[in-house]
Formats: C-alpha cells, sequence, structure tokens
C-alpha cells in the first residue's frame, strides 16, 4: 500500500471491445500505485449491469479488488439478490450502493429504490460479507432540499450498514471539510473520501457539473476559458488545481482519495505523482 490512507481508482463501466481494453490497459498502469481497490460504475437504471459485471471479474482475476457498483435500477429483487450471489461466488467483497441516475428516455417514470434501501437489502441477504461504499454530496445532492435532509437521508445510509462514503467531486476543500463536520456532529462516523475529479477539458465538465450539482468555482472557470484553445496548459492548470485541493483534503484529515480516472491513466497519474504519494 502507498500509505495507510484509503486510495482507490473508478472506471465508468465500458460499452465496446476497445473501452475494454482501453480500461485493462489502465488498470495495468493504475495497479502499480497497490490502490485499496478499483470500483466500476453501473450505467444509469442498470444499463450496464453485463458490462459491469464481466470487468469486475476481469480485473479482479488479476487480483485487484474491484468492487462493482449497483442499483436497483429496474430490476427486481429476486434479479438483484442473484447478481450479489453472483458477486459473493466470484470472491467479489466490496460493492459501492447507490439508488443511481434515472436513465434518460423511456426509462424516466422508473421508481427509483433509495441507497439506504439497497443497503438494507444487501445486509438481509448477505450479512456482513460485503464492504458497502455509499455516495455522499458535500456540495448537496441536486434533488435535496437542504443541508438538514442531506445529512438526515446520508445517516440513513450509514444506519442501514454502509461502512464508509465516497462522494460527489467538488473543487471546493472547504465544502467537504463542513460536510464531514456536521455529518460527525450528527453521529455519523464512517470515513467519508473525497471524490476527486481530474480537470481534462472545459466543456465536458461543466456540462457534467450542472447535471450532478458540482460547482466550478468561478476562478476556476474563468482560467478554463482561457485555456480552452490550449488543451495542454488547460491540462496543466487542472493538474495544479486538484492537486493542491488533495494536498489540503489530505492534510487536513481526509481519510483518503477516490479518483474518477475517465477511463485514462494520465490525468490520476500526474495528481497522484505531484502529491508524491507513492
Ligand atoms: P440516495 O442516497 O438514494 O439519494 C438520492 C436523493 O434522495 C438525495 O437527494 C437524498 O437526500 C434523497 N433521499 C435519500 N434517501 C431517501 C429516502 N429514503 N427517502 C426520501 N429521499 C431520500 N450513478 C449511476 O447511475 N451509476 C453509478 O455507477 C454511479 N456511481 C456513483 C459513484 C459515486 C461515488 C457517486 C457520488 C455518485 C455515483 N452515481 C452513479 C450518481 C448517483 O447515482 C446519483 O447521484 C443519484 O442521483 C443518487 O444516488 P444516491 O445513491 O446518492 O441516492
Amino acid at each position: 500500500m502507498a500509505d495507510s490512507r484509503l486510495f482507490s481508482f473508478e472506471f465508468s463501466a465500458p460499452k465496446t471491445e476497445e473501452a475494454i481494453e482501453q480500461v485493462k490497459k489502465v488498470h495495468a498502469r493504475l495497479s502499480d500505485l497497490s490502490p485499496h481497490f478499483f470500483s466500476v460504475t453501473y450505467g444509469a437504471g442498470g444499463s450496464t449491469k453485463d458490462g459491469t459485471r464481466q470487468t469486475v471479474l476481469d480485473l479482479s482475476s488479476t487480483g485487484s479488488v474491484v468492487a462493482p457498483h449497483i442499483s436497483f435500477g429496474g430490476d427486481t429483487p429476486e434479479v438483484i439478490e442473484e447478481l450479489l450471489n453472483n458477486y459473493k461466488d466470484a470472491g467479489i467483497s466490496r460493492l459501492v450502493a447507490l439508488r443511481g441516475d434515472r436513465p434518460s428516455g423511456i426509462g424516466s417514470t422508473m421508481k427509483m429504490i433509495h441507497a439506504n434501501e439497497l443497503v438494507e437489502f444487501i445486509r438481509s441477504k448477505t450479512g456482513d460479507h460485503f464492504h458497502i461504499d455509499v455516495a455522499a454530496y458535500p456540495e448537496v445532492h441536486p434533488e435535496s432540499d437542504s443541508v438538514d435532509s442531506e445529512i438526515h437521508y446520508f445517516k440513513k445510509k450509514a444506519d442501514a450498514g454502509a461502512n464508509s462514503a465516497i462522494t460527489q467531486y467538488f473543487y471546493n476543500a472547504d465544502a467537504y471539510f463542513r460536510f464531514r463536520d456536521a455529518c460527525t456532529a450528527a453521529g455519523i462516523d464512517i470515513p467519508i473520501v473525497p471524490g476527486i475529479m481530474p480537470i481534462t477539458n472545459y466543456k465536458g465538465l461543466v456540462r457534467f457539473s450542472s447535471v450532478c450539482g458540482a460547482e466550478i468555482p468561478r476562478w476556476i472557470e474563468k482560467h478554463l476559458i482561457t485555456y480552452e484553445k490550449d488543451a495542454e496548459a488547460l491540462k496543466a492548470f487542472g493538474t495544479d488545481v486538484v492537486t493542491d485541493m488533495c494536498q489540503r483534503l489530505l492534510d487536513g484529515g481526509a481519510p483518503g482519495l477516490h479518483f474518477y480516472t475517465l477511463n485514462q491513466s494520465l490525468p490520476t497519474l500526474k495528481i497522484w505523482n505531484s502529491l508524491a504519494l507513492s
């Protein structure tokens, strides 16, 4: 291990042969950093169920700890129980349990099962077999009314048996510290690991951030606009800004970092090396 803090890397479930090969290549490079685990997303509404499962099994066959993301999506409890048993039989020991995003288009009326109910379901079917991570939102989930309701429902996930949490990404360390301290005051004692999104382009980041409720501070956005036509300068600025924030988070007691790798090794490696974590 790099040190006793919790470092992990997330992949988006690949959907094409080319993307599968890319994930395997990136996994091989990032394995050298000895993270605690890798995780693989579950498409909105469960749309990548088979791709997620296959990627998890492929990567874990190399000896890595790999955590599938899981949500009910549109599936029945029987289907999810079978998936859990399948993972258990394959030696998978961690999960990231989510309500999940609503699929766009025809499935948009789907009833969404909240993450606390999924955690309860997993515990009722598989006991303590899995280490369960859940999501947390230092800048408040877009559907939440207030910080109080955010913390209220986050506590329900911890009380249901979640072992730790990974946050939505943010670019303001104070949002994380305030949220963590409010959680502690509310009696939530599971580790809350900051989710880190490297900055590699402007338009994609702005689009995605507006959907998931992550704020890009004005000064950062202004710099990104300046560098929009110079990809290398933009990435160098992004590495600097995100590295500084990670250092502040670790110095301030964050229990580790979870990198959204975007299925690329370089953006994460640059931040990792700048932090001198190896
Ligand atoms: P919940 O915890 O259920 O919360 C959703 C909203 O409902 C919040 O506003 C909350 O306050 C409220 N709420 C919670 N519980 C209740 C309740 N019992 N009753 C009423 N209201 C409640 N999406 C994917 O589709 N696939 C992925 O693989 C994926 N991976 C992610 C990984 C991480 C680390 C993070 C932070 C997010 C990820 N997401 C993923 C996005 C996530 O699915 C969305 O943010 C989704 O909108 C909420 O999921 P959740 O598990 O936080 O939901």
